[in-house]
């Protein structure tokens, strides 16, 4: 029988794009090709020259759809050249892991949402005083008064392991109505991909329950917090040992450096890391073992092993997966060459 495809790409919205998909049928045993789409409609291209490609680099089983049907994640292309197209940035990560793949990198992406339905965060009050109580049960709660949107949360859990994606783990956020997925540890370019696929299935099915899940990384202004990614990372050898875990941090941390990344960490960066809320100011660089004001953090037991991975705290939870583990993977495994 014919079967569907869900073509899903990252378009040119600025500053932080959307995902957008279209379903192609296609017929029993036929391969996903090569397709394309209206790019004056994505900001993608001028009405004048309007189309781009599709094409094909992430394949899983449709959870929504169930049976044959999957899920297709593309790389967008310029027709002419079937060259990259501007906004697409897995190119460059994929030439960057191809270049470091002898380090063989893992990532863990902690990424952190927010539930909106009617114009507030999901769980807030309708009337009164908008407000709910101050920060302090919501964090892992449990509870009628202390959660919202769990039925949602379990749903995209289990999409996401029958698609087989390398999520690792979920929890409710510190804010009401807020939550975290983690994927990985994956490569540098397959934690991308999967990073991706896992927001589509979130939005996904965050729409049927008529709620928008939101990766804004300070939703709500004040004392709430805002929403991070933050990314551990670390290669053969920091796995290893303990010398290139500080080795990694120093060179992250490098003249130049912070600023590079911070630019590819997401939109409003400044309006989040405020050196509140467990974050470290956007403007300071540090780094220590446990500290969660730290830019980047060194988790307690890799100190006590003295080997492992780090945490780089700063990435928005609008980040683009493909610009983070580029940008790491680039200056940790270039200073160690
Ligand atoms: P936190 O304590 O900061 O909330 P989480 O448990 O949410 O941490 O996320 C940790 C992430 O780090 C997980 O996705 C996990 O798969 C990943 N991880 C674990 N070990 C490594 C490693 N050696 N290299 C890279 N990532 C790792
Ligand atoms: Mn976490
Ligand atoms: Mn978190
Ligand atoms: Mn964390």
């Amino acid at each position: 029988m014919a079967y569907r495809a869900e073509y899903i790409w990252i378009d040119g919205t600025d500053p932080v794009p959307l995902m957008r998909s279209k379903t192609k049928i296609l017929a029993d045993g036929a391969e996903p090709g090569i397709w394309g789409f209206d790019g004056s409609s994505t900001n993608q291209a001028p009405g004048s020259n309007s189309d781009c490609v599709l094409r094909p680099v992430f394949t899983c089983p449709d959870p929504i759809r169930g049976g044959d049907d999957i899920l297709v994640l593309c790389d967008v292309l310029i027709p002419e050249t079937m060259e990259p197209h501007p906004t697409n940035t897995r190119a460059a990560c994929a030439a960057v892991a191809e270049k470091y793949a002898s380090f063989d990198p893992w990532f863990g992406m902690e990424q952190e949402y927010t539930f909106f339905k009617e114009g507030r965060p999901l769980g807030w009050p309708t009337e009164g005083y908008y407000y709910p109580a101050p920060q302090g049960p919501y964090y892992c709660g449990v509870g009628a008064v202390e959660i919202a949107g769990r039925d949602i949360v379990e749903a995209h859990t289990t999409a996401c392991l029958e698609a087989g994606l390398a999520i690792s783990g979920t929890n409710a956020e510190v804010m009401l109505g807020q939550w975290e997925y983690q994927i990985g540890p994956a490569g540098t370019i397959e934690v991308g991909d999967h990073m991706w696929m896992a927001r589509f299935l979130l939005y996904r099915i965050a729409e049927d329950f008529g709620v928008n899940a939101s990766i804004s990384a300070k939703p709500i202004k004040g004392d709430w917090n805002g929403a991070g990614c933050h990314t551990n990372f670390s290669t053969k050898q920091m796995r290893e040992s303990y010398d290139p875990i500080i080795a990694a941090c120093e060179a992250i941390g490098a003249e130049g450096k912070v600023e590079e990344h911070l630019a590819g960490y997401g939109h409003g960066y400044e309006d989040r890391l405020t050196g509140l809320h467990e974050t470290a100011h956007f403007s300071e660089f540090r780094y220590g073992v446990s500290d969660r004001g730290a830019s980047i953090r060194i988790p307690w037991q890799v100190a006590q092993d003295g080997k492992g991975y780090i945490e780089d705290r700063r990435p928005n939870a609008n980040c683009d997966p493909y610009v983070v583990a580029r940008l790491i993977t680039e200056t940790v495994c270039s200073a160690a060459s």
